[in-house]
This record gives structure tokens, C-alpha cells and sequence, in this order.
């Protein structure tokens, strides 16, 4: 039977939390509606993981695992079991029992309600509050206002999807974070509920405190593709022409004092700030345009579109 449901999980050195998550997971599955499927991708680790893997896709019917030939990142990781699910709503979930498979009937209350996307909030997080909390909470508050998303935690992996929003959307890096983001992207319908939250238990977090610069570039490349993905040259035009202009009216006023009131210029700082804001100038404008035709061989080349369909009548 075709699965209704698929619930994805990246595994990366979880041994300990696996048994009891898959436990849990059977217990939540006998009491959903429709037929589900569950989906572990061992993301290289260096532990018992892939072990455990293939001992429980014995024992449970309802579990595919993928195990990736090494490390290759949480947002790797979920993007191959993304692909890999068959169901028309995708659950994704994190392996080390923080997310609790409880609140999935929940989120898939709001899928049938109409929503594209149900994302979880950590209402009642538990987590340091200095080392995470707070830079979280900084960082969901300025995602929110940059991209316009208002979801109050992007960083919850518990999230449900319907299918056509979240499949082929390429997440590279670390944009498993901004998928609501991405989605948005597509025009996807986004509500959120609370949802439960554990101490982590075994192991230990396999992210520090480092990933806030790489959260703030991230946050960059959203707010310039979805302005300006199918348009780069109004970006970089902006930018390139704005300095141009300055540096040209700068060399203008140089070249009247210099040849109308035969001052000397050769020794002034504004010589050198005008042709710097034109070289500049220039080159933004030829990086914008390199990037119209990046855009136009990504979209062509790869027959991806720059629409999204809802529905198609009658
Ligand atoms: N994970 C992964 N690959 C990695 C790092 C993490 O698949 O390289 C998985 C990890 O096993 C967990 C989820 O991604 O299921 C979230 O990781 P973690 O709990 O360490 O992050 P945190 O909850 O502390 O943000
Ligand atoms: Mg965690």
C-alpha cells in the first residue's frame, strides 16, 4: 500500500536514541489514519547507527533506512530522504528524541486542513538558554523580518509538508533551516503549531555556537533569491550603477576645477575615491549580467519553472 505519510529522519551518531525513537514511532503509527512510512538516513556515522538500522528494518515494515557513503550534513541528509519519500505529505523529525513523534497527528490535522506547510515552535524549549535559546530566538526574530516569513522557529526540525512544495527544492549547505523560506519560494500556504520538546538525552548537539555567521550569509542569499533570483541585474544594477554615478559626477567636478579654474587635482583623495567607486561600478554591472545568464541556464537547462501551479481547472 502507497503510504499517505512519510516521516524523515537524519541520523548522524544517534546509536542510543534510535531504539527508543523507533519504538515510540511504532506506537504513534498505530494510531494514525492513514498509512505511513518512516525513512532513517544514517548520515555517515561513525557509530552503531547503520547497525541498529538494519536490525530494525527487519522488525518494523514500515522502515526504509538509507545510509550515505559518508558525512554529508543534516541538510544532505534530509534532502535524500526527502527524495526518497513516497508519501504525499513528508514529515521530517530529529533523531535524538528532543522532537517528540507524538505531535505528528497534530501537524497532519493542519495538513488536511489546507495548510502546505505546518511547522513546528518549540514554545517550551529545552535547551541552554545563553549558548542556544537566545541566539535563536534573535536569529528567528530577524529571519522574520527579512524574508517575511513570521514563523517563530525555523530551527525546529519537526515540521510537515505537502509533497509538490518541498520535493525537488535543492537544499544545499545548511539551508535546511530556511526550507520554510524555500517553500515560501513556491507560495506555499505556512501555519505553525506548538509542539513538545525534550532535553537531548544521549550524545551530544552536533552544532556549536559557530554556526551564527554562517545562519547570518544564509539569511543573505534569502533575502536575495526571493527578490531577485529570476532578476539578478536589478540587484547587482542597483548597487554597480549607484556607484558609477557617484564616481562619475566625482571625476566631472575634478575635471571642471581642473580644466575650467586650472587648479591642481592630481594630489586630492577624491581622484582616487571617483575612480575606485567607477571601476567598482563597472564591475557589478558585468557581475549582474554574468548572473542573467547563470539565471537563464539554470532555469532552461533544467526545465525547473519560475511559477508554481495551485491548482489546474476544470
Ligand atoms: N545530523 C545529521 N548530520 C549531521 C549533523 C546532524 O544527520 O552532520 C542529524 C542529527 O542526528 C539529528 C539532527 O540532524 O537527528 C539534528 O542535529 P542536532 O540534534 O545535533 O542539532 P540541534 O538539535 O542541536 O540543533
Ligand atoms: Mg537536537
Amino acid at each position: 500500500m502507497e503510504p499517505f505519510v512519510s516521516i524523515v529522519i537524519p541520523a548522524y551518531n544517534e546509536e542510543e536514541s534510535l531504539p527508543p525513537l523507533l519504538e515510540k514511532l511504532d506506537r504513534v503509527l498505530n494510531t494514525l489514519k492513514q498509512p505511513a512510512e518512516v525513512i532513517v538516513v544514517d548520515d555517515g556515522s561513525r557509530d552503531r547507527t547503520p547497525e541498529i538500522l538494519r536490525e530494525a528494518t527487519k522488525r518494523y515494515p514500515w522502515l526504509r533506512a538509507f545510509i550515505l557513503r559518508r558525512n554529508f550534513g543534516q541538510s544532505a541528509a534530509l534532502t535524500c530522504g526527502i527524495e526518497q519519500a513516497r508519501g504525499k505529505v513528508i514529515v521530517t523529525l530529529d533523531a535524538d528524541l528532543q522532537n517528540d513523534p507524538e505531535d505528528i497527528p497534530r501537524l497532519l490535522e493542519k495538513i488536511e486542513e489546507g495548510y502546505d506547510v505546518v511547522s513546528g515552535w518549540r514554545k517550551d524549549r529545552k535547551d541552554p538558554f545563553l549558548s542556544r535559546k537566545l541566539p535563536s530566538r534573535i536569529a528567528n526574530w530577524l529571519i522574520g523580518k527579512i524574508t517575511g516569513v513570521k514563523i517563530h522557529d525555523y530551527g525546529c526540525t519537526l515540521k510537515a509538508y505537502r509533497r509538490e512544495v518541498i520535493q525537488g527544492i535543492p537544499i544545499y549547505g545548511e539551508l535546511h533551516r530556511f526550507i520554510p523560506v524555500l517553500t515560501d519560494f513556491r507560495g506555499a500556504r505556512i501555519t505553525e503549531i506548538p509542539v513538545r520538546h525534550h532535553p537531548r538525552r544521549f550524545g551530544k548537539s552536533k552544532y556549536g555556537i559557530s554556526r551564527t555567521y554562517r545562519v547570518l550569509l544564509d539569511l543573505f542569499l534569502m533575502f536575495f533569491f526571493q527578490r531577485f533570483a529570476t532578476r539578478p541585474l536589478h540587484f547587482f544594477g542597483l548597487v554597480g550603477l549607484t556607484l558609477f554615478l557617484a564616481g562619475f559626477l566625482i571625476e566631472v567636478y575634478l575635471s571642471v576645477l581642473k580644466l575650467v579654474y586650472h587648479q591642481s587635482i592630481g594630489q586630492r583623495p577624491l581622484l582616487l575615491l571617483g575612480a575606485l567607486l567607477i571601476i567598482t561600478g563597472v564591475n557589478l554591472l558585468g557581475t549582474g549580467l554574468l548572473a542573467e545568464l547563470l539565471v537563464r541556464t539554470y532555469y532552461e537547462g533544467s526545465g525547473r519553472k519560475i511559477y508554481t501551479i495551485r491548482e489546474s481547472l476544470p
